[in-house]
This record gives C-alpha cells, sequence and structure tokens, in this order.
C-alpha cells in the first residue's frame, strides 16, 4: 500500500512541506505496522538489505516463529525452508526475472497478474505445522517516491484444507470410476470395461503391431449347477473361477468378467501359442481347484476356453468372434478344454 502525505497548501514553501511530511510519515508507518501487525493474512516486509522490517502474529501463528526473533534478522527462510535459501520476497527484492524464481519453485510460480514485479506461487511446505502446509503466496516489491525499490512484502494464505478438499474429490472420483468399471460380485473388470479395453487394445496392436491374444472362458453346465446347489453357491464358484484366473495371469494382462459365467483375458504383447498355453494352465488349474461352497460341500468345475490372437487393421468383433468359436468348439469337444482359432482358419 503507498501512503502519499496530505497535500501541501499553494504557496507553502519546500521546508515546510518536509516538516509538514515529518509530522506526519511516524504516525503513518505507526498505523501501517499496527495494520500489518493486526492483519489476519501471515504477512512479512523485507527492507532493501533483506533484513525483516514485519513480521506480523499471523505468520507468527503459522510459523510458528514471534516476530521479536525474527524481525531485525535475514531468517525468514527458517519458516519455511531446512536450510538457508531465498524467499519468494527476496527474490522479488533483486529484481530476479521468472526463470531464476522457477529455479526454487519449480515451475510453480507466475508473475502476479494484479502487481506489476510481483509473483505469486503454490507449494507444499512439510515442516511447517502438523503435517506440514499447502501455501498460496504472493511477494511484490515496494518502491521510495522516487520508484525505487526499497523493499519487498510477501503476504501467504494457507490453502490446506482447499487442497485436502480437492484431493478427496479426485480421490472419490477415482473410486467411483474404479466402481463403475468392476465387476460387483468377482472384483474383475466388467463388460463395459472390456468393451472400451478390446477397442483400445486393438487399436494400439495395429498401430505399433504387437501381437495381443484374447481368452474367453465359459463356465462347463452352469445352470446344472445352479439347479443343484442354489444361486448363492454357483456366485461363490464364480468367485473361485475369477481367483484361479487373477493368480495365473501378469500385471500387463487385464482379466473381465463380461458375463454371467463368462470370463475374457486380454493378453497385449502375447502371441496365439502362449495365449494357448495360458488358456491350458488355467482349464487345468480350475479343475484341479476344490470349490468349497457356504454349505461346507466341496465340488470341482470346469471351463471351456476359446483363444484367438489379433490380425492387424481387423475389427475387434471379429478378434472377439473367433474366440467365441473356439467357446463354441470346446463345448462341442466335451467340453473342459482349449480351442485356439487361428485367423487363417474358414469360419
Ligand atoms: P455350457 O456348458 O454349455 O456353457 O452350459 P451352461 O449351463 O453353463 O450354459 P447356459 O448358457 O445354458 O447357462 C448359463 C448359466 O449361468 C445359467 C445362469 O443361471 C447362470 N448364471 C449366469 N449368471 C450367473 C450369476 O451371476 N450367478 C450364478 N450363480 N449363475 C449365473
Ligand atoms: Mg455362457
Ligand atoms: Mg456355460
Amino acid at each position: 500500500m503507498r501512503m502519499d502525505p496530505p497535500l501541501d497548501k499553494a504557496g507553502e514553501g519546500l521546508s515546510a512541506r518536509h516538516a509538514a511530511a515529518a509530522r506526519w510519515l511516524p504516525a503513518a508507518n505507526f498505523m501501517l505496522a499496527e495494520g500489518i501487525d493486526s492483519c489476519p493474512i501471515p504477512i512479512f516486509v523485507l527492507d532493501r538489505n533483506h533484513v525483516i522490517a514485519h513480521w506480523n502474529r499471523a505468520l507468527a501463528a503459522l510459523s510458528g516463529l514471534p516476530p521479536e526473533r525474527q524481525i531485525g534478522t535475514c531468517n525468514q527462510w527458517e519458516a519455511f525452508y531446512p536450510s538457508a535459501r531465498p524467499t519468494l520476497a527476496d527474490l522479488v527484492l533483486d529484481g530476479a526475472l521468472e526463470d531464476r524464481i522457477n529455479q526454487f519453485y519449480h515451475e510453480k510460480s507466475r508473475p502476479s497478474p494484479l502487481t506489476p514485479g510481483a509473483f505469486e506461487a503454490e507449494d507444499f511446505f512439510p515442516a511447517i505445522g502438523d503435517g506440514g502446509r499447502w501455501l498460496f503466496f504472493t511477494a511484490a516489491p515496494l518502491h521510495d517516491e522516487a520508484g525505487e525499490v526499497v523493499g519487498a512484502i510477501e503476504t501467504l494464505q494457507d490453502v490446506t484444507e482447499q487442497k485436502r478438499a480437492e484431493q478427496a474429490l479426485r480421490d472419490s472420483e477415482a473410486r467411483y470410476r474404479l466402481l463403475s468399471i468392476t465387476d460387483g460380485l468377482t472384483g474383475l473388470y466388467n463388460a463395459r470395461h472390456f468393451f472400451a479395453r478390446l477397442e483400445s487394445e486393438c487399436e494400439r496392436a495395429s498401430r505399433y503391431r504387437q501381437p495381443l491374444s484374447m481368452l474367453l472362458l465359459d463356465a462347463d453346465n452352469f445352470k446344472q449347477l445352479n439347479d443343484t446347489y442354489g444361486h448363492l453357491e454357483g456366485d461363490c464358484v464364480l468367485q473361485a473361477l475369477a481367483k484361479v484366473i487373477t493368480d495365473s495371469t501378469r500385471s500387463t494382462d487385464t482379466n473381465f468378467r463380461y458375463g454371467g459365467e463368462e470370463f475374457a483375458l486380454l493378453l497385449p504383447g502375447t502371441g496365439l501359442d502362449e495365449a494357448e498355453q495360458l488358456a491350458h494352465r488355467l482349464c487345468a488349474a480350475f479343475a484341479g481347484t476344490a470349490v468349497v461352497l457356504s454349505s461346507g460341500i466341496v465340488i470341482r468345475c470346469t471351463i471351456s476356453i476359446g483363444v484367438s490372437q489379433f490380425r492387424p487393421g481387423e475389427k475387434p468383433a471379429a478378434f472377439m468372434h473367433r474366440a467365441d468359436q473356439g467357446i463354441y468348439e470346446a463345448k462341442d469337444r466335451g467340453r473342459n478344454c482349449v480351442v485356439a482359432i487361428d485367423a487363417d482358419t474358414p469360419g
């Protein structure tokens, strides 16, 4: 804030004007100091030698460093950093340009849209408060009557709660997004996500000419299983199957439950032979799994698997159709088996 002395009356000489200003200024300085000190916004002011001239109560509360310890020293960094370095106010006082300021604030600072020569930045300060605080801070140069820079003022705003609320919102959005693409029974991805990923993986495989294979799994005689043990016990079997799938696949593979008792695996970077081997392992692993129903009865179930490899440029539906054909063929062959359909196989 600039405070000009009151206008002198016309005809008053230079010395009279100086005398009036000298009477007025100490009072104005005192009021300014009071204003800064009682302001609820944390503020410090540096003189031209980087010595702290003001360190208000709000900043004392935020930093835990009282004014009587700070004023008259160059220890402004102590409130914010573990070792001596320039604060934003120090950089502004030195007339630092944007590049240099960004060196210290890692692209998190920018010129203030309000005040020429001022900069603002936002950063996390781990040592402030309990668990650290996010601060938004602005530093502006202070000028004398002749326009010379004679100091700098820095104001700080604790935006931690706002940052936490933003993070909580992002987290909850991510949770809802995950829920919307997750199958509630098995925890695998659902059909919606399967068809979205199928598109994107086919596009990627076409663009980078990388192999991509698919396994479609269908539980055998599941209607009969439900009829015998009940639908809820059937659900336990589906969960056991999902676990076998998850335990047998790599992090680059993505597993889906895309229908009632139908599952899909997308295997980027995997050719038909390798995919077929995985299908055989899955088939054997599930057939060998003793599923304990909630009634205590132990049963064993089987799956049929169709395998296909993506042919670059083809439609995702064609790629999926071959795996589907593989399932039909596997059912025809008596179930609990794997059929890979090559792209050249007529069908
Ligand atoms: P196939 O070996 O030819 O696949 O015979 P299937 O009985 O498994 O096939 P079908 O298509 O005749 O029946 C599928 C069964 O899967 C019928 C349906 O009740 C059951 N099913 C679908 N979704 C669920 C589910 O979420 N939970 C349970 N428990 N059963 C389901
Ligand atoms: Mg089915
Ligand atoms: Mg079935």
